[in-house]
């Protein structure tokens, strides 16, 4: 049953905006600037192997060999692709979800290691089963056939060779956009080899720091690794295309998480976005849903932001005049987070060992 949404309004300087009840919200632009589009960056080699023998999928290079039954890199990835959930979701952007839900697969294992991580249970706890390529095709045609507006492959990069091969066996059937959803901690020549496959790139940014980078998420070359990847993205998508429905047909969606204590690190990013990026080409989209579910060893992580800093965030990007989506402060709830229960991972007709 499709369930109605409601438009999403404009949003105005910080304040009255944030105390209406819509989850998202849409920023209008301040201004367009007219804007280079990014150049395209050459010479970068791909890693086509399926499984690696020696993996570098990911910046972590750990050099783990896929190829061996329980082998896992520091990701957590094995010689088959592992899934937690497979089902309609309705709790993304607007131009994602649409009406009638994006079509998440849920991957198990990350190549990030971020200490907040709502997703832990399986980026860290990499729960999850194993399935072969084919049955990772035909989720993507069930979720086709349950009416979703698009695939979205959430944290999907340690199985990108994997999800290559699915995504080409499945060439002519599947009619709907491919989201590649990423926590932006990519390498570029991973990135190539989803060129002409992926149509939408929905990235976190989530630090310019460093020092942050390596703190929260034990990787200092966040930033160096996360913005080439977004000059990648860009350049295979181009600017953003929406279809009659509402929902995006292609683009670049960069999504920034808001930490506490962290809003000049969060200007940062916006003001890298708006210096490499065209304004009125991507979207951007600041959450605000930040919730240390667990106590941290980092006391600033230990409470939600509070509105003053997502307001001076969310003013910070009209002013350099993105545009894209803002969050309601209380939207902070697990509900948001869906169980990870195998829904729609195995095939209820064929019950067998899985095999690339
Ligand atoms: S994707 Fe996983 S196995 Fe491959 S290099 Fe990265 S951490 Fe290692």
């Amino acid at each position: 049953m499709e369930t109605e949404k409601k438009q999403p309004a404009p949003l105005q300087k910080s304040g009255a905006a944030l105390e209406s009840a819509n989850f998202w919200r849409e920023t209008s632009p301040l201004s367009h600037r007219p804007r280079e589009k990014a150049a395209p960056l050459e010479g970068v080699r791909g890693e086509k192997a399926c499984p690696p023998v020696s993996c570098r999928l990911c910046p972590r290079e750990c050099g783990a060999d896929r190829t061996v039954k329980d082998a896992k890199g520091l990701c957590g990835g094995g010689s088959l692709p592992r899934v937690a959930r497979a089902a309609l979701h309705q709790w993304e952007e607007p131009c994602i979800s649409g009406a009638r839900g994006s079509g998440t697969v849920f991957f198990s294992g990350c190549p990030l290691g971020c200490c907040f991580c709502q997703n832990r249970e399986i980026s860290a706890g990499n729960f999850g089963r194993e399935i072969s390529v084919g049955r990772l095709s035909e989720i993507f045609l069930e979720l086709q056939d349950q009416g979703a507006h698009n695939i979205n492959l959430v944290s999907p990069t340690q199985y990108t060779p994997w999800i290559v091969r699915a995504l080409e066996d499945v060439r002519g059937k599947l009619d709907i956009p491919v989201v590649w959803n990423t926590g932006g901690y990519e390498r570029v020549g991973t990135l190539r080899m989803l060129d002409g496959l992926v149509d939408i790139y929905l990235p976190d940014l989530k630090y310019k720091s460093a020092e942050l980078a390596g703190r929260y998420s034990g990787a200092p070359d966040y930033f160096e690794q996360a913005s080439a990847a977004i000059l990648e993205m860009f350049r295979q998508t181009g600017k953003i295309r929406m279809g009659k429905d509402g929902t995006l047909e292609r683009g670049l969606v960069i999504r920034h998480l808001c930490l506490p204590g962290a809003r000049r690190d969060s200007w940062a990013v916006l003001e890298w976005i708006a210096e490499n990026l065209p304004a009125d080409g991507i979207l951007i989209s600041l959450m605000s849903q930040y919730t240390p579910y667990r106590p941290l060893p980092y006391k600033e992580l230990n409470r939600r932001i509070s509105s003053f800093e997502y307001n001076t965030v969310v003013d910070k990007a009209l002013e350099l005049g993105l545009r894209g989506f803002m969050q309601e402060r209380s939207s902070a709830k697990e509900e948001y987070t869906p169980p990870f229960d195998l829904e729609g991972v195995q095939n209820k007709k064929r019950l067998r060992e899985p095999s690339i």
